[in-house]
């Protein structure tokens, strides 16, 4: 064996040719950038309750990515302590501005399991996968989250397929009975909703969107899975309003469903049809 080929490998490519030396340059360069979580602890926290809700929040982002796509931007995690509450994380958030993150309010008495089994760590994150639209369009970002949320926990294996289709039946049909208005729009009267504070029917019939895009692009042997990691893949870093979105997630799935569905829902009165959607 030469002394040459006795060299360790990074040497080899740094000094064995000009060559190698560009194609590290190039691999550095164009490998997308993996995603870091960053913790950030506002409150006083054990180390045994530092350990669970890193986990917690580990096993769900790797979900996320899994079963979407690998963040292309460091995460930051920010966690505050609420004691004695009814559910392990009573309140979170999300941070848009500058950094991409959550802030989670929790009670760190209840067990990993309890964290797993709760929607919000899955709803919050999947807001992640695509940018910060406005309060104007929260119908469109919370319908989204909140129909993510249920496919991020059937990744995490909490809940069955069946048990996500029941979840979502009984969500959006709660949704439209408890919907007032009738002579608008959904994405008209989305605004009021958030105003009167009827958040569950606001994202439920936001959710109703993405059911239906979804189903109809896997009759076209696509599903809003594929074309979101395309998308988070190729232009999630991208800066891009609702009309710039939904064009592009166009573009990406080779049809005309987001933006003409997004269409109906600011044309067509009352709560968005949801019965064929249903399984
Ligand atoms: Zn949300």
């Amino acid at each position: 064996m030469s002394a040459r080929n006795t060299r360790p490998l990074i040497h080899r490519l740094l000094f064995g040719s000009r060559h190698s030396l560009w194609l590290l340059l190039f691999c550095l360069v164009t490998s997308p950038a993996r995603a870091e979580i960053v913790w950030h602890w506002k409150d006083a926290f054990t180390a045994e309750e530092k350990t669970k809700l890193t986990r917690w929040v580990s096993e769900t982002t790797a979900a996320v990515e899994q079963h979407v796509a690998p963040f292309p931007f460091d995460l930051h995690i920010f966690f505050y302590r609420r004691q004695s509450q009814r559910e392990p994380v009573p309140w979170a958030n999300t941070r848009r501005s500058g950094i991409q993150g959550v802030n989670f309010y929790v009670d760190p008495d209840y067990p990993l399991q309890a964290f797993l089994d709760d929607w919000t760590a899955p709803h919050e994150l999947s807001h992640l996968l695509i940018p910060y639209l406005g309060r104007q369009h929260a119908w469109f970002a919370e319908g989204f989250a909140s129909y993510m949320q249920f496919q991020i926990m059937q990744q995490m294996g909490v809940l069955s397929a069946e048990q996500v289709q029941a979840r979502y039946r009984v969500r959006v049909e709660r949704a439209a009975r408890r919907y007032r208005y009738d002579d608008r729009p959904f994405a008209e009267a989305a605004l009021r909703l958030r105003e009167n504070s009827e958040y569950p029917t606001m994202y439920w019939g936001g959710a109703v969107y993405f059911l239906d895009v979804d189903k109809q692009l896997r009759k076209d042997g696509i599903s809003l899975r594929s074309v979101l990691t395309d998308y988070v893949r190729c232009c999630r870093v991208r800066n891009h309003d609702l009309e710039a979105l939904t064009q592009e997630l166009d573009r990406l799935s080779r049809t005309k469903l987001f933006s003409e569905t997004l269409a109906d829902n600011r044309l067509q009165t009352g709560f968005p049809a949801f019965q064929h959607l249903m399984q």
